[in-house]
Protein backbone atom coordinates (compact mmCIF):
# COMPACT_ATOMS: atom_id res chain seq x y z
CA UNK A 1 0.00 0.00 0.00
CA UNK A 2 1.08 3.51 -1.09
CA UNK A 3 2.28 6.30 1.55
CA UNK A 4 -1.00 7.59 3.23
CA UNK A 5 -2.63 11.48 2.47
CA UNK A 6 -2.61 13.86 6.01
CA UNK A 7 -5.89 13.54 7.01
CA UNK A 8 -6.20 9.69 6.25
CA UNK A 9 -3.05 9.11 8.45
CA UNK A 10 -4.01 11.12 11.16
CA UNK A 11 -6.80 8.92 11.48
CA UNK A 12 -5.38 6.00 11.41
CA UNK A 13 -2.27 6.94 14.06
CA UNK A 14 -5.36 8.05 16.79
CA UNK A 15 -6.96 4.75 16.26
CA UNK A 16 -4.05 2.50 15.98
CA UNK A 17 -2.53 4.46 19.18
CA UNK A 18 -5.67 3.68 21.09
CA UNK A 19 -5.78 0.12 20.14
CA UNK A 20 -2.34 -0.56 21.13
CA UNK A 21 -3.25 1.14 24.97
CA UNK A 22 -6.45 -1.09 24.94
CA UNK A 23 -4.68 -3.99 24.34
CA UNK A 24 -2.08 -2.85 26.67
CA UNK A 25 1.00 -3.27 24.03
CA UNK A 26 2.41 0.01 25.56
CA UNK A 27 1.55 1.58 28.46
CA UNK A 28 -0.62 5.31 28.16
CA UNK A 29 2.47 7.29 27.86
CA UNK A 30 4.69 4.62 26.12
CA UNK A 31 5.49 4.01 22.56
CA UNK A 32 5.03 5.97 19.10
CA UNK A 33 4.15 5.54 15.47
CA UNK A 34 4.07 7.03 12.66
CA UNK A 35 3.33 6.85 8.92
CA UNK A 36 4.66 8.21 5.71
CA UNK A 37 2.89 11.20 4.14
CA UNK A 38 2.46 10.94 0.11
CA UNK A 39 4.33 14.30 0.08
CA UNK A 40 7.48 12.97 1.70
CA UNK A 41 6.74 14.14 5.28
CA UNK A 42 5.78 12.17 7.92
CA UNK A 43 2.90 12.03 10.42
CA UNK A 44 3.74 10.66 14.03
CA UNK A 45 2.48 10.58 17.56
CA UNK A 46 3.40 14.03 20.20
CA UNK A 47 4.98 13.55 22.82
CA UNK A 48 3.17 12.63 26.37
CA UNK A 49 -0.45 12.45 24.88
CA UNK A 50 -2.24 9.30 26.56
CA UNK A 51 -2.24 6.50 23.91
CA UNK A 52 -5.72 5.92 24.81
CA UNK A 53 -7.18 9.51 24.43
CA UNK A 54 -5.51 9.99 21.23
CA UNK A 55 -7.06 12.55 18.54
CA UNK A 56 -6.75 12.89 15.10
CA UNK A 57 -5.64 16.62 15.95
CA UNK A 58 -3.24 15.42 18.13
CA UNK A 59 -0.54 13.88 15.63
CA UNK A 60 2.14 15.59 14.63
CA UNK A 61 3.71 16.68 10.63
CA UNK A 62 7.11 16.45 10.73
CA UNK A 63 9.90 16.66 7.48
CA UNK A 64 12.50 14.31 6.51
CA UNK A 65 14.88 15.65 9.20
CA UNK A 66 12.74 15.77 11.93
CA UNK A 67 11.57 19.47 11.84
CA UNK A 68 8.06 20.19 12.88
CA UNK A 69 5.73 21.37 10.72
CA UNK A 70 2.76 21.00 12.07
CA UNK A 71 1.22 20.37 15.51
CA UNK A 72 3.55 20.00 18.57
CA UNK A 73 6.29 18.05 19.91
CA UNK A 74 7.04 14.80 18.50
CA UNK A 75 7.42 11.73 20.07
CA UNK A 76 10.62 11.33 21.82
CA UNK A 77 12.07 8.21 19.48
CA UNK A 78 11.21 10.10 16.05
CA UNK A 79 15.20 9.38 15.22
CA UNK A 80 14.14 5.87 14.81
CA UNK A 81 11.16 5.95 12.80
CA UNK A 82 13.18 8.12 10.41
CA UNK A 83 15.96 5.92 10.30
CA UNK A 84 13.27 3.21 9.14
CA UNK A 85 12.13 5.15 6.77
CA UNK A 86 15.46 5.82 5.37
CA UNK A 87 16.40 2.56 5.38
CA UNK A 88 13.40 0.48 3.88
CA UNK A 89 11.69 2.47 0.76
CA UNK A 90 9.11 -0.47 0.94
CA UNK A 91 8.21 0.43 4.44
CA UNK A 92 5.32 3.35 4.84
CA UNK A 93 4.67 2.48 8.78
CA UNK A 94 6.48 2.22 12.17
CA UNK A 95 5.28 1.37 15.34
CA UNK A 96 7.33 1.59 18.24
CA UNK A 97 5.57 -0.57 21.71
CA UNK A 98 6.64 -1.88 24.71
CA UNK A 99 4.78 -5.26 24.66
CA UNK A 100 5.03 -6.36 28.32
CA UNK A 101 5.22 -10.66 27.71
CA UNK A 102 7.88 -10.01 24.91
CA UNK A 103 9.99 -7.97 26.80
CA UNK A 104 9.40 -10.38 29.77
CA UNK A 105 10.82 -12.95 27.56
CA UNK A 106 13.56 -11.33 26.27
CA UNK A 107 14.98 -10.28 30.04
CA UNK A 108 14.51 -13.91 31.04
CA UNK A 109 16.58 -14.85 28.47
CA UNK A 110 14.06 -16.24 25.72
CA UNK A 111 15.21 -16.30 22.39
CA UNK A 112 12.08 -15.14 20.13
CA UNK A 113 14.04 -16.14 17.14
CA UNK A 114 13.38 -19.60 17.56
CA UNK A 115 10.75 -21.08 15.52
CA UNK A 116 8.27 -23.04 18.32
CA UNK A 117 5.48 -22.48 16.65
CA UNK A 118 4.55 -22.06 13.27
CA UNK A 119 2.69 -18.87 12.67
CA UNK A 120 4.87 -16.68 13.47
CA UNK A 121 6.84 -17.14 10.37
CA UNK A 122 3.98 -15.87 8.49
CA UNK A 123 3.33 -12.93 10.80
CA UNK A 124 6.45 -11.77 11.76
CA UNK A 125 9.07 -13.71 9.97
CA UNK A 126 12.24 -14.32 11.79
CA UNK A 127 12.05 -11.94 15.40
CA UNK A 128 14.87 -10.10 15.89
CA UNK A 129 16.65 -8.81 19.36
CA UNK A 130 19.01 -5.63 19.10
CA UNK A 131 21.28 -5.11 21.60
CA UNK A 132 20.82 -2.52 24.25
CA UNK A 133 21.17 1.33 23.47
CA UNK A 134 19.27 4.53 25.62
CA UNK A 135 16.31 5.16 25.08
CA UNK A 136 15.26 8.60 23.09
CA UNK A 137 18.82 9.09 22.53
CA UNK A 138 20.65 8.97 19.00
CA UNK A 139 22.38 5.10 20.27
CA UNK A 140 18.90 3.93 19.66
CA UNK A 141 19.11 4.49 15.50
CA UNK A 142 22.52 3.56 14.94
CA UNK A 143 22.52 0.37 16.74
CA UNK A 144 19.14 -0.60 15.57
CA UNK A 145 20.33 0.59 11.79
CA UNK A 146 21.31 -2.98 10.40
CA UNK A 147 18.46 -4.43 12.07
CA UNK A 148 15.90 -2.12 10.62
CA UNK A 149 17.61 -2.86 6.76
CA UNK A 150 16.89 -6.59 7.41
CA UNK A 151 13.97 -7.26 9.91
CA UNK A 152 10.55 -6.22 10.00
CA UNK A 153 9.80 -7.07 13.57
CA UNK A 154 12.29 -6.27 16.06
CA UNK A 155 12.73 -6.33 19.99
CA UNK A 156 15.43 -3.99 21.48
CA UNK A 157 17.00 -5.42 25.00
CA UNK A 158 15.59 -4.27 28.14
CA UNK A 159 13.29 -1.44 26.16
CA UNK A 160 10.35 -2.62 23.79
CA UNK A 161 9.61 -3.44 20.28
CA UNK A 162 9.93 -2.11 16.87
CA UNK A 163 7.53 -3.83 14.00
CA UNK A 164 7.46 -2.10 10.38
CA UNK A 165 5.08 -2.43 7.50
CA UNK A 166 4.17 -1.33 3.96
CA UNK A 167 0.97 0.57 6.01
CA UNK A 168 -0.04 0.66 10.07
CA UNK A 169 -2.73 -1.88 9.88
CA UNK A 170 0.15 -4.93 9.15
CA UNK A 171 3.03 -2.78 11.78
CA UNK A 172 0.00 -3.43 14.07
CA UNK A 173 -0.68 -6.79 13.10
CA UNK A 174 3.15 -7.65 13.47
CA UNK A 175 3.35 -6.20 17.09
CA UNK A 176 0.33 -7.68 17.78
CA UNK A 177 2.12 -11.49 16.86
CA UNK A 178 5.21 -10.59 18.46
CA UNK A 179 3.12 -10.20 21.49
CA UNK A 180 1.08 -13.30 20.81
CA UNK A 181 3.86 -15.69 20.40
CA UNK A 182 5.79 -14.38 23.34
CA UNK A 183 2.78 -14.74 25.37
CA UNK A 184 2.86 -19.25 24.16
CA UNK A 185 6.72 -18.83 24.38
CA UNK A 186 6.70 -17.14 28.06
CA UNK A 187 3.84 -19.87 29.08
CA UNK A 188 6.04 -23.16 27.80
CA UNK A 189 9.10 -22.01 29.28
CA UNK A 190 7.67 -22.08 32.68
CA UNK A 191 6.06 -25.34 31.55
CA UNK A 192 9.20 -26.76 31.29
CA UNK A 193 10.07 -25.77 27.71
CA UNK A 194 9.52 -26.82 24.22
CA UNK A 195 12.32 -27.90 21.16
CA UNK A 196 11.47 -25.96 18.20
CA UNK A 197 10.22 -27.05 14.67
CA UNK A 198 13.71 -28.79 12.92
CA UNK A 199 15.10 -26.82 10.37
CA UNK A 200 14.18 -27.83 7.77
CA UNK A 201 10.96 -27.36 8.30
CA UNK A 202 11.43 -24.23 9.21
CA UNK A 203 12.83 -23.29 5.66
CA UNK A 204 9.59 -24.91 3.94
CA UNK A 205 7.96 -22.62 6.18
CA UNK A 206 9.70 -19.56 5.07
CA UNK A 207 9.40 -20.64 1.59
CA UNK A 208 5.79 -20.52 1.68
CA UNK A 209 5.11 -17.45 4.24
CA UNK A 210 7.21 -15.53 1.00
CA UNK A 211 7.60 -15.90 -2.11
CA UNK A 212 11.67 -14.40 -2.24
CA UNK A 213 14.07 -15.30 0.42
CA UNK A 214 13.91 -12.65 2.63
CA UNK A 215 17.18 -10.50 3.01
CA UNK A 216 18.30 -12.22 6.80
CA UNK A 217 17.97 -15.43 5.07
CA UNK A 218 19.89 -14.68 2.28
CA UNK A 219 23.93 -15.03 2.37
CA UNK A 220 26.27 -11.96 2.01
CA UNK A 221 23.57 -9.48 2.52
CA UNK A 222 25.56 -8.83 5.24
CA UNK A 223 22.27 -8.97 7.92
CA UNK A 224 23.54 -9.21 12.06
CA UNK A 225 22.53 -12.40 13.30
CA UNK A 226 18.75 -12.44 14.88
CA UNK A 227 19.99 -12.18 19.02
CA UNK A 228 22.90 -10.44 19.88
CA UNK A 229 25.92 -11.92 20.35
CA UNK A 230 26.95 -13.45 23.71
CA UNK A 231 29.79 -11.84 25.60
CA UNK A 232 32.93 -13.42 25.53
CA UNK A 233 33.89 -15.49 29.26
CA UNK A 234 37.12 -13.35 30.11
CA UNK A 235 37.42 -16.00 33.18
CA UNK A 236 37.09 -19.35 30.72
CA UNK A 237 39.40 -17.57 27.82
CA UNK A 238 42.15 -17.31 30.48
CA UNK A 239 41.51 -20.62 32.15
CA UNK A 240 41.90 -22.32 28.15
CA UNK A 241 44.88 -19.90 27.71
CA UNK A 242 46.57 -21.34 31.21
CA UNK A 243 45.55 -24.88 30.89
CA UNK A 244 47.78 -24.38 27.11
CA UNK A 245 50.14 -22.60 29.02
CA UNK A 246 50.82 -25.67 31.09
CA UNK A 247 50.86 -28.32 27.80
ZN1 LIG B 1 10.27 3.09 24.23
Amino acid sequence: MPAQDESTARRQIAEVAREIYGRKLSGASDGNLSVRLTNGTFATTPSGVHKGRMRPEDVVIVDAAGKTIGGGKPSSELALHLAAYQARPDVNAVIHGHPPMAIAYQLAGGKLSEVLVSEVVFACGLIATAPYSTPTTLQVPEVLGPYLRCYDVMLMERHGSVTLGPDLDTALVRLDALEHTALIYCTVKMMGGAQPIPPHEVDHLFALAKPQTPLYRQAGAGCPAPEPQEPVDERLVQAVLAALGRR
